[in-house]
């Protein structure tokens, strides 16, 4: 969080008048005050100079610079950036067609998240980027790796189950082999894979031990890019049960379908296993809704990663593709990145269960989901403008 007396300082000094010195020039923009007496910034004229965008669509004012995007709820003083909430000092203006932003972005924000770039002199009202020099030759080219990614990237792999917990018993499993051996051995290639594709990766277990529900989604916050908890699917006794058979990736929302809401139900049956106080610790009021915001801001970019994994597995498993699917995981709602739940096939089928427990197509099947990753993360960043090499706009 930002510090108060910084903040009181910007505010208490602000001018009528900002001089933005961008890679177009110097540009003056005059400062406005709001209904309530703070000083605002005209957003369409501020990013003009920094040669960024900004869109206003639902509830969000959506603001890049520096290919950096910052969300700015409409009527509330709270935004978005890294993923993270935080407070503002006022809320955005939107009046007429003109959006203004809190003149504490300016003073405040960007100097201090894009420090590198952004310097503002408060005495001569002046924000400057000065990295703009450097822009103008040769930019500094952006680290690559062969397969087109930026370097830097990290993934939390999340095998299901451990220790006390066994998971699914593995029916048509080798006898002894659970479920939590499954996710292990494949989230233990799927890592290899990932690496060798350029990829960071953070594991939440290496061995057979138990991780609480509720603290898995933990490894993955600001510094990881996404989530990825493997399971192995199974179907109580009933007529035909052993027939059902295939992969299916979930995303966190309301379960959609019975189904969902089965498999939902079962994974987070694990809680059990957990000693008492971890189990579910939910604090309610404004943090509550906080977590359901940066949520949202997920869902998209959850729902997209599934898409690709399903598409990958496809390719190589012999089960039937069960669609991306939506359901309530408990081990989704702790992850504040975008996170994703991989029902990898059923230990309840002959063929399934031969198929999991295969070491060659469990190299497979890894090599498939790290492929899926891959393509995430270079769609991410074609979204977010990290694509285009040293773009001097
Ligand atoms: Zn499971």
């Amino acid at each position: 969080m930002l510090a108060t007396v910084a903040l009181l300082a910007a505010l208490a000094s602000a001018p009528d008048q900002l001089i933005v010195v961008g890679a177009g020039g110097e540009t003056k923009i005059p400062i406005r005050v709001d209904p309530a007496g703070a000083p605002m910034v005209p957003a369409a004229q501020l990013l003009a100079a920094l040669g960024g965008t900004v869109t206003v669509a639902d509830a969000w004012a959506d603001v890049t610079v520096a290919r950096q995007p910052f969300r700015f709820l409409l009527g509330a003083p709270l935004y978005v950036f890294s993923s993270q909430l935080q407070p503002l000092a006022n809320p955005v203006w939107l009046t007429r067609d003109t959006l203004y932003l809190p003149f504490q972005f300016v003073a405040e924000i960007l100097p201090y998240y894009l420090g590198e770039r952004y310097r503002y002199d408060a005495r001569a009202a002046r924000l400057e980027d000065v990295s703009r020099k450097g822009v103008a030759k040769a930019a500094k080219p952006v680290e690559r790796l062969p397969n087109g990614l930026r370097t830097g990237h990290v993934v939390t792999i999340d095998p299901g189950h451990g220790g006390v917990d066994p998971g699914n018993p593995g029916t048509y499993f080798p006898r002894g082999v659970r479920e939590k051996d499954v996710t292990l051995q494949v989230g233990v290639l799927l890592r290899e894979e990932l690496r060798q594709r350029g990829v960071g990766v953070r594991m939440t277990r290496t061995s057979d031990t138990l991780i609480a529900l509720s603290d898995r989604g933990g490894f993955c916050t600001a510094a990881c890019d996404l989530f990825v908890s493997l399971h192995v699917n199974s179907l109580a006794r009933r007529r035909g049960y052993t027939e059902v058979r295939g992969f299916e990736t979930f995303f966190l929302a309301e379960a959609r379908t019975e189904d969902a809401a089965r498999v939902a139900k079962m994974e987070n049956e694990a809680v059990r296993f957990e000693a008492g106080e971890s189990a579910a610790t939910m604090t309610g009021g404004l943090d509550f809704i906080l977590k359901d915001l940066q949520l949202n801001e997920h869902l998209r970019e959850s729902a997209r990663a599934a898409e690709l994994v399903q598409k990958k597995l496809r390719t190589v498993h012999t089960g039937e593709d069960r669609g991306v699917k939506q359901a309530g995981f408990m081990v989704l709602t702790t992850a504040r990145r975008p996170a994703i739940l991989v029902e990898m096939g059923y230990s309840t089928n002959p063929q399934d269960g031969r198929y999991l427990t295969s070491r060659r197509s469990q190299r497979t099947m890894a090599a498939a989901i790290a492929d899926a990753i891959v393509e995430y993360l270079r769609d991410y960043e074609r979204k977010t403008g990290g694509g285009d090499v040293g773009g001097g706009r």
